[in-house]
């Protein structure tokens, strides 16, 4: 299945770049799939998934988590503050933090469940207008403004601009998240992701390659 060919390129991936074999980890995006694909590839034995959307995730999750056990889901569209309390129930990471607001809730959130998922930090390398993520000149400061929330990001998030090479901005994600002493780097989609590989990314956030094309909106 295309699962087992991803799995294998991301492998190759890895020993062209000389990176340790499974230092990347493979993060299904299964938003707006129909249910036979996404079982089909828990029944195959994968278990990381990501999702776009809070209400979608919280429909389809919970009985798939008491079949197959082991189930880990990410959180990887825009996350509205309202809805960042049933995230952090639902998600064990978070790859979507990208305005002072959100850290202010997350950290809320923290301080009374005692826990949150891990969180990764949206940078919007190419600056596009219409596009979350933090602008690169603006990361520093809101890493800082995260810490003294007592909020610990482990790495760094983007999506390169549509109509641009994906490297340039793979190589300055990885330069910000070295900068900023952070070890996580989820980069990489199903057209770019042996690029992001090459670059350093810890977490691809592979869809359409795995299940094939989805529904342009939700039901
Ligand atoms: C949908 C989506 C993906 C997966 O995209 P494909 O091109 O289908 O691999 C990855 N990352 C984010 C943030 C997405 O929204």
């Amino acid at each position: 299945m295309a699962l087992a060919d991803i799995v294998a390129r991301i492998r190759a991936a890895e020993r062209a770049a000389g990176r340790v074999e499974g230092a990347v980890r493979l993060i299904a995006v299964s938003k707006l799939q129909p249910a036979d694909r996404v079982q089909a590839v828990l029944t195959a034995g994968h278990r990381l998934f990501g999702e776009n959307y809070v209400q979608e995730a919280g429909e389809k999750w919970p009985a798939w988590r008491d079949r197959f056990p082991g189930v880990e889901l990410h959180m990887i569209g825009p996350l509205q503050t309202n809805k960042a309390k049933v995230a952090v129930d639902l998600f064990q990471a978070i790859h979507t933090l990208d305005r002072p607001s959100l850290a202010q809730k997350l950290a809320s959130l923290g301080q009374a469940r005692g826990a949150l998922p891990q969180l990764f930090v949206q940078v919007n390398t190419g600056a596009e207008p219409q596009k979350a993520g933090v602008l690169p000149g603006d990361l520093a400061a809101f890493l800082r403004d995260c810490r003294t929330m007592d909020l610990s990001p482990v790495g760094l998030m983007c999506i390169p601009p549509e109509d641009q090479d994906s490297q340039p901005h793979f190589a300055m994600l990885a330069r910000m998240a070295a900068d900023q002493g952070l070890a996580g780097l989820s980069m990489g989609m199903s057209g770019d992701f042996e690029t992001a590989i090459a670059q350093g990314a810890t977490h691809v956030r592979v869809g359409s390659a795995i299940f094939g094309a989805r529904r342009q909106t939700r039901a």
